[in-house]
């Protein structure tokens, strides 16, 4: 990339994307593939998350982080990945306690919301990153049957020392840890906003 044209992406990318940046064209990085990965394949429900990615990491904290993609997210009123759907019902209809162990997760109404009318009230659901340790809770239940799927989990470039054999690959039992090309990386880093 110019060097030039390099300086105005850094400028204008977050964290993970700025990193990548940095790289050079053709290098490969570790990435999690979401079609293989347990907690964030499709049709893969009514178990436990698979928590390697956060015990397995070598960086404190892990690298991995779960991403909300927000093009394929519902913006659902009782989100399965905010909430613990399965906990008591509060006066105001929704369950009473959350689903992130570590509270990593926002949830913010998108316009007005109308009390009258929850079916249509919509919401973005944000993850703070300094919060999220990618166990991957969130991401097992945004799925079918009440959730899209729009939640997965991405290793962070400002966080990853980029191992020559990432140890979560090591350990991973789907194999999902694999290889992609810096400019793929890149493309994949945000989710976005609502
Ligand atoms: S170790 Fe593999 S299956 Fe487990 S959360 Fe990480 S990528 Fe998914
Ligand atoms: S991956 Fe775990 S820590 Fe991160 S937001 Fe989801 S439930 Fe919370
Ligand atoms: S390459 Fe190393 S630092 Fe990066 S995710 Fe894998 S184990 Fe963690």
């Amino acid at each position: 990339m110019h060097k030039a044209a390099r300086g105005t992406v850094l400028a204008t990318l977050g964290g993970g994307a700025a990193f990548l940046v940095q790289k050079a064209h053709g290098q490969v990085v570790w990435q999690v593939d979401a079609t293989r990965c347990l907690n964030s394949r499709l049709g893969v429900v009514g178990v436990e998350a698979c928590k390697l990615c956060t015990t397995e990491c070598v960086v404190a904290l892990s690298a991995v982080r779960a991403v909300n993609e927000y093009s394929r997210c519902g913006r659902c009123n009782i989100c399965p990945a905010y909430f613990n759907i399965t906990s008591a019902v509060d006066e105001r209809g929704l369950p009473s306690e959350k689903l992130c162990p570590r509270d990593a997760i926002t949830r913010k109404p998108i316009g007005k919301a109308d009390p009258e009318d929850p079916a249509n009230n919509f919401y973005e659901y944000l993850i703070d990153e300094e919060k999220c340790d990618g166990c991957g809770k969130c991401v097992m239940q945004c799925k079918e049957p009440l959730g899209l799927g729009s939640i997965v989990l991405r290793i962070r470039y400002n966080r990853c020392v980029d191992c020559n054999r990432c140890a979560i690959s090591r350990a991973c039992p789907k194999d999902a840890l694999i290889q992609v090309p810096v400019e793929q990386a890149l493309r994949s880093q945000d989710g976005g906003r609502a």
